[in-house]
């Protein structure tokens, strides 16, 4: 029962791990914007595991977390340059979002620079999306590669940063390795991590075996 919990954490050990599946990657935040950022395991770990190093692991989550959808039809990068740059943004708009959201847990004025980041990518979101006759708002055909869902995680993160309840925004309490961001939802928000199974199983360990 206890296998699989990591008392004393050596993250180098797991370098040759084959990368974690996709369809293992929990989606626990509680919205696509907070799933992004939680692409990160373990954030405070020395070493840490990023799901999402290739463009298509990428492409594959982003699928998963219903970023891209089967009717998108979006182009991949071809190039190897294409390839770097693309995951050159997707890490960056991730890290502009977790500086965002951690300045908003911990209740400090949110970084310029990631303000900056992310109203970039709300302004390519916006310029991507015409109006149909229908009354709503469609990306168009030029909108339709593989950044387009960094558009969406974007437009969600400003609707989240827009959150009438911004308490409900919390950091998991296993603050000695997970660090993932989620939307406290339950009735009575006391929810404390996020996941009972993984990080409140292990902190329950913990202090069981410090007890
Ligand atoms: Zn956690």
């Amino acid at each position: 029962m206890t296998r699989g919990i990591r008392q004393d954490r050596k993250p180098a050990e797991n370098r040759h791990l084959p990368p974690r599946p996709i369809a293992a990657i929990r989606l626990d935040g509680g919205r696509l914007c907070l799933d992004f950022v939680n692409t990160i395991h373990d954030r405070y770990a020395t070493q840490v595991e990023d799901y999402l190093q290739q463009p298509q692991r990428f492409a594959e989550w982003c699928v998963r977390a219903a970023a891209l959808r089967p009717d998108d039809g979006v182009r991949m990068p071809r190039t190897a340059r294409e390839r770097a740059a693309l995951m050159r943004e997707v890490a960056a708009l991730r890290r502009h979002l977790h500086a965002l959201f951690a300045a908003r847990v911990d209740d400090l004025p949110p970084p310029a620079d990631a303000l900056r980041g992310l109203d970039r990518w709300l302004h390519r979101a916006w310029q991507g999306q015409s109006l149909g006759a229908d009354g709503q708002l469609h990306w168009r055909a030029d909108a339709r590669d593989a950044r387009l869902p960094l558009k969406r995680i974007a437009l969600d993160a400003l609707d989240l940063l827009g959150d009438p309840h911004p308490t409900r925004l919390r950091r998991c309490a296993n603050t000695r390795s997970c660090g993932w961001l989620f939307l406290d939802t339950s009735k009575n928000r006391r929810r404390r991590w996020c996941a009972m199974e993984t990080c409140g199983t292990a902190e329950k360990m913990q202090r069981y075996r410090q007890g």
